[in-house]
């Protein structure tokens, strides 16, 4: 024997390609496809998502299930990070101030901060990467979709691109999401086919 190869396991196809080998003198052996990526791919190889640029992301709500949907271009973590001293400096206002009544009725900077100081809730700052686009334009679009795809979403707004309302049937019909906030896994799909 000349020496020998894995085998990704496909059904009908991998047996033929196995005698082929074998009468070239070549070993194989077969491994199931999901074993064959885990000796490929290392975990080191992944990027963390606070590392992660040019992203549609999510910034979960601790105490509701409301999500804040964004999009950057820059390191996730940086974003995050504008985030949430946004909000520190906000809160450390209001309880100084103990006016939390007249504050609420501030529109802030971003949704998050606004959400935060009305309701009183905590964001959990391990943001969520939803979709990567390098590209700024498909981007805001991508992001402009999410939010309109999302239920629960605690936007003011839909983003920095404006979708006509006339798709909402559209998006509706292809894939209406909500996110489990709660949950590591944060997506839940529902009638989704793209
Ligand atoms: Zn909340």
């Amino acid at each position: 024997m000349r020496g020998s190869v894995a085998l990704p396991y496909v059904r009908g196809l991998s047996e033929k390609i196995r005698r082929t080998l074998t009468s070239h003198k070549i070993n194989s052996y077969f491994v199931p496809q999901n074993k064959l990526r885990s000796h490929l791919v290392h975990p080191k190889d992944k990027i963390k998502p606070e590392d992660t640029s040019g992203v549609v992301y999510g910034v979960p709500c601790m105490n509701c299930n409301l999500i804040y949907i964004g999009e950057t271009g820059r390191k996730l973590g940086n974003r995050i990070k504008e985030h949430k001293k946004d909000v520190e400096d906000h809160m450390k206002g209001v309880m100084t101030r103990s006016s939390r009544m007249s504050q609420s009725n501030i529109t802030h900077k971003s949704a998050i901060t606004d959400h935060a100081i009305k309701e009183n809730h905590t964001p959990n700052w391990e943001a969520k990467v939803l979709k990567k686009e390098g590209n700024i334009n498909k981007r805001g679009w991508q992001e402009a979709i999410t939010i309109r795809k999302t239920g629960n979403n605690m936007n003011r707004d839909q983003g920095g691109k404006w979708l006509p309302h006339i798709y909402d049937d559209l998006l509706e019909k292809l894939c209406r999401k909500d996110y489990d906030v709660h949950s590591t896994d944060v997506i839940i799909e529902v009638n989704c086919r793209d």
